[in-house]
């Protein structure tokens, strides 16, 4: 399809030469403007606006360059390309040309065939670049175009031409890059030399319209440089290909620089741990390390304060941590999100490591002042030196985040040094939660029961529901071995879910079997996570209802740790659970940091006194006056106490005397089967009657 109203601008100062171009020109539907001089020329685009201009370069004052240079005063060469035509072998004029601006040339005597390529060449790389502006890029692509490399691979001679600027971009003078095509190729970065060939032999073949590609090309300090480049083919009038001609650009900068702080991005960081890693199997002594940082509650900045401080603080801190180039010789990166890292290259010993992860904690240290507010922040610094055992970037990587994880459970703003112990941790985690899926699907795991005894008379009020887990290859496992892995992941939802129904259809078998007055009750525990499921309570009402068990039958037990959290979601979970007449109780008492205020104002009607007091009371010991404080505070609070731990007579007899009334503890029964809590409520009272009294 021939170009329809395309508007041209031919400069000739000969007149017949620029008749014969421009009717030539029109035939081809072309609407063409002529000027004869280069004044005119410029007086002509003052007032019109063309798509492409003609120039000839041989024209008295002012000259072919002279034109164009004031030309690019005002047009960039993407919003007006400029082809310049010029006297056979006169490369100095040519690459004067280019370098001012010119888009491309032809040579004269011209040759039509050639000239029209190159004329329907730049149009089209022009409408391709408007269709870019029109989505926004009009000043990236402004500034870029005036950058871009020119290269013209004459596919006859097999030559390739190079503007300066092209060989600029890789640190090359004119005369270090010549013109065979080996120059560009060979540059290609390997991962990239597939798909650069594909895409030329596409574009040459026919097969696709144009060549458009991004590839690594390498600098001459041996960097690699990202471009952009782009060309088409330029064919005789039967198709066949003569030369491919095209731009390059430079885009180095939005491959590897994260856009909001303008650190270097995951990509260049990763291929600088690429480098660095196989720096060190070349030189035996060579050393380096990475430090991931992640912010401790940089969510809840964001959701409190808003993103767009969120974005301020972590542009703030990127200003920080560049400090760390001239202090340490290292390299900072934003990686994602609240996410950094850190590249110590040729670190001298674990010394210097320390020091340098020292620094980032101080200089983070200081307030961040945004909008008026200070804000502070710490971070969490996961180290790994390599190389170690790592083989990939991805090993490294992963081995500092498990460090980095290591550093958050231990309270966070501080850094922990990746070891192997860690990496036999962060496998056997990795099986357990594997494992723990494979259970939960296939029904591993069971509910064992513990009762709580009234310490007046022996009798059982009620049982504690725990879980236990048939492990196929390790046979009967505790909850402290998997229920901080289950809650991290997100399991302890389905298996809490698993906890409360078996142990509620539990409970109603039981209190049809033994009906009482009061009717016996069940404890369950729930942990945090589960806490935050919005379908928590919906579960208890439904679970309640099959079983057909009273909500008043029903205990939840919660540590403290759950409070913490977030202490305005919790109460209004405990109220809905309250509101169904569930009773609600603090496990663990004592061990958390629950306030005073927290307990009067949320609905708990049981605390459970940890077995780490109770176990501390003999004569003397601190457990005792705590034991009696608890006990003197919940009586204010009129609140029920259970004492958990129980082991022996004498710790039951105690409790008793302190006006304790409710225990647990291994003293009356382990934890045990259905079964065996069943024959434990037949032979109700247990025989430890006498023992207390
Ligand atoms: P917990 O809720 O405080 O449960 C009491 C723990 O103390 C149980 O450990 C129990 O076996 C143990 N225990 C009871 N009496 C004695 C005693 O006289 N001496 C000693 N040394 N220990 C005693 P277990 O079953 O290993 O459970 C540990 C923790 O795991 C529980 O602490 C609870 O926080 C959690 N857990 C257990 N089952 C579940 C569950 O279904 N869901 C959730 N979310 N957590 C659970
Ligand atoms: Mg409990
Ligand atoms: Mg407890």
């Amino acid at each position: 399809m021939e170009p329809k109203n395309e508007r041209l601008l031919v400069v000739d100062n000969d007149a017949s030469n620029l008749d014969t171009l421009a009717r030539r020109l029109e035939r081809y539907g072309f609407a063409v403007d002529r000027a004869s001089s280069g004044g005119e020329a410029l007086r002509h685009l003052d007032k019109t606006q063309v798509d492409l201009v003609l120039l000839n370069h041989h024209m008295p004052e002012p000259t072919g360059m002279e034109v164009l240079r004031r030309l690019r005063a005002t047009h960039t060469s993407s919003e007006l390309p400029v082809i310049m035509v010029t006297a056979l072998n006169d490369t100095g004029t040519v690459v004067e040309a280019l370098n001012i601006g010119a888009n491309d040339y032809v040579t004269k005597p011209l040759d039509f065939e050639v000239a029209l390529a190159r004329i329907r060449a730049q149009l089209s790389r022009r409408a391709a670049e408007h269709e870019l502006h029109h989505r926004d890029q009009r000043d990236a692509m402004a500034a870029r175009g005036s950058n871009d490399g020119l290269w013209d691979w004459n596919l006859e001679s097999n030559e390739i031409y190079y503007s300066r600027r092209w060989k600029g971009m890789l640190g090359c003078s004119d005369d270090e890059i010549d013109n065979s095509p080996a120059e560009w190729f060979s540059r290609i970065h390997p991962d990239d030399s597939n798909r650069v060939q594909h895409d030329l032999e596409a574009a040459i073949s026919g097969s696709s319209d144009s060549f458009e590609n991004e590839h690594r090309l390498q600098h001459k300090d041996l960097s690699w440089r990202w471009v952009l480049s782009r060309g088409k083919a330029i064919r005789t009038e039967s198709g066949e290909p003569l030369r491919l001609a095209g731009s390059q650009t430079d885009v180095t900068e939005s491959k590897i620089a994260d856009p909001l702080t303008n650190l270097p991005n995951r990509n260049l960081f990763a291929e600088r741990v690429a480098n660095a890693l196989a720096k060190s199997g070349r030189e035996a002594r060579y050393e380096f390390a990475v430090l991931l940082l992640d912010l401790d509650r940089f969510k809840v900045i964001n959701d409190s304060l808003g993103r767009l401080i969120g974005d301020e603080l972590l542009v703030g801190i990127a200003r920080r941590l560049r400090g760390i180039d001239q202090k340490f010789a290292a390299m900072p990166a934003r990686l994602s999100g609240d996410e950094f890292a850190i590249l110590m290259d040729d670190v001298v010993g674990l010394y210097h490591v320390k020091k340098a992860a020292a620094w980032v904690q101080q200089s983070l240290a200081a307030p961040f002042s945004l909008e008026g507010r200070d804000v502070f922040c710490s971070v969490s610094i996961g180290i790994v030196l390599g190389p170690g055992d790592a083989r990939t970037v991805e090993d490294i990587l992963r081995d500092a985040e498990t460090a980095m994880h290591r550093a958050k459970t231990l309270g966070g703003g501080r850094f922990e040094i990746f070891d192997n112990e860690m990496r036999k941790q962060a496998v056997a985690r990795l099986e357990l939660e594997t494992d723990l899926r494979t259970s939960l699907a296939k029904g591993d795991f069971e509910v064992y029961y513990q009762p709580k005894v009234d310490l007046d008379n022996g009798h059982i009020l009620g049982f504690e529901a725990l879980v236990r887990w048939n492990h196929p290859r390790r046979g009967l496992t505790l909850p402290g071995e998997f229920i901080a892995v289950a809650e991290e992941t997100g399991l302890i939802v389905p298996l809490g879910r698993f906890v409360l129904e078996q142990a509620c259809h539990q409970l109603g078998a039981w209190q049809k079997e033994f009906p009482r007055v009061p009717p016996i009750s069940m404890s369950v525990n729930v942990s945090f996570r589960q806490f935050r499921d919005t379908h928590l309570c919906e579960n208890v009402e439904r679970v309640l209802l099959e079983a057909g068990v009273d909500a008043g039958s029903l205990r939840i037990e919660l540590t403290e740790s759950v409070l913490m959290e977030d202490s305005a979601g919790a109460a209004q979970v405990l109220d809905r659970l309250k509101g169904i007449g569930v009773g609600l109780k603090i496990d663990d008492f004592g061990t958390g940091y629950s306030s005073l205020s927290y307990l009067c104002r949320l609905p708990f009607d049981t605390l459970k006194v940890d077995r780490s007091f109770v176990q501390d009371m003999a004569e003397g010991r601190d457990g005792l006056e705590i034991v009696k404080t608890v006990l003197a505070l919940a009586a204010g609070l009129r609140l029920t106490v259970v004492a958990e731990g129980v082991e022996t007579k004498e710790q039951a007899e105690q409790l008793r005397r302190l006006g304790c009334h409710y225990a647990q503890g291994f003293y009356f029964s382990r934890p045990v089967e259905a079964e065996a809590a069943r024959r434990l409520l037949a032979g109700d009272p247990l025989p430890i009657e006498e023992a207390v009294h």
